[in-house]
């Protein structure tokens, strides 16, 4: 972890809520990669041939979650993503119900797409709301209870898109740090106020900093709350660009992209949408499209 990432996280230690809403972030900016501990899905490998599943996508074009016409991309000053393929009928990560939840920051499949989420919920721009209901780029949302508590509402719109709420603790906490009966407080308290808020219970867990993510306690404490998989990323946006784990720098197929509701304050004067604007280029300029993460995910078996 990066210098920097240890002095927010004692910030966080220090238990500076006030701060924590004006969220200079999570943190999680990821030093060029030592900061996000890799992880490769514990999922078993999809039985079905990699090969075989973008070729039947290709055929039935019309579930592609990334989209929105031409007239909506032009509006943003952005060329459209190209429209990712149907989901996977065969899921590349199958989640169990009961035992030790994996944890993976990417997800194997050879088709070309990449997975955004956005983390803790401190900048809530009306704007970032119309350009996601314009463009239908899928999301998915890991929520801080602390620091989204004072406007649930603001999420609403964009959970109707069809975006999945998560969670990210209470508090912000670094996970390690905490006893087990704290670890857990953090999770089953966020976990039962997402779920009564929207509805759903969340089925992913990113633990903040993306520490502890490997730890036995950690994934104990996550089994006990719900949530059935630790969710890491590759790359981290931060305000034009990514920051890549990769030596390369390249996206590859089945990345997960960590990206924060952030505003001008965290971002030097830029907003949510440029930040959003210049991630979408990014992506766009390397020809990937952006896919739904939870579209690749098997649920546990009710
Ligand atoms: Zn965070």
């Amino acid at each position: 972890m990066s210098r920097d990432g240890r002095s927010r996280t004692r910030t966080y230690a220090a238990g500076a809520l006030a701060l924590l809403a004006l969220a200079t972030g999570c943190g999680e900016k990821g030093g060029g990669g030592s900061a996000a501990p890799a992880a490769t899905a514990a999922a078993p490998a999809a039985p079905q041939s990699a090969g075989a599943a973008p070729a039947a996508a290709a055929t039935t074009p019309g579930t592609a979650p990334a989209g929105g016409d031409a007239a909506a991309w032009a509006k943003w000053n952005l060329k459209p993503l190209a429209p990712a393929p149907a989901p996977p009928a065969d899921k590349p990560v199958k989640l169990e119900r009961t035992g030790a939840v994996p944890v993976f920051s990417d997800v194997k499949t050879s088709d070309k797409v990449v997975f955004i989420t956005i983390d803790d919920g401190a900048e809530k721009d009306p704007k970032f709301v119309e350009m996601l209901t314009d463009l239908k780029v899928p999301i998915s949302m890991f929520l801080t209870k602390d620091i989204v508590k004072n406007d649930y509402g603001y999420f609403k719109p964009l959970q109707a898109l069809g975006n999945h709420i998560q969670n990210h603790t209470v508090t912000h906490p670094v996970m390690s740090k905490l006893a087990p009966e704290k670890q857990k407080a953090e999770i089953c308290d966020d976990q039962s106020a997402l779920t009564q808020q929207y509805g759903t219970a969340p089925l992913l867990f990113r633990p903040p900093f993306g520490d502890g993510a490997n730890t036995p306690t950690l994934n104990t404490s996550v089994q006990e709350c719900g949530p059935r998989a630790i969710v890491l990323w590759r790359e981290s946006m931060q305000i034009h660009d990514m920051q890549y784990q990769a030596g390369d720098k390249k996206l590859k197929p089945g990345d997960i992209i960590l990206a924060h509701f952030r505003g001008p304050k965290e971002l030097k004067g830029a907003t949510m949408t440029q930040m959003f604007g210049d991630l979408l280029a990014r992506i766009q300029e390397q020809g990937f499209s952006v896919a739904r993460l939870e579209d690749y995910i098997q649920a546990p078996a009710s």
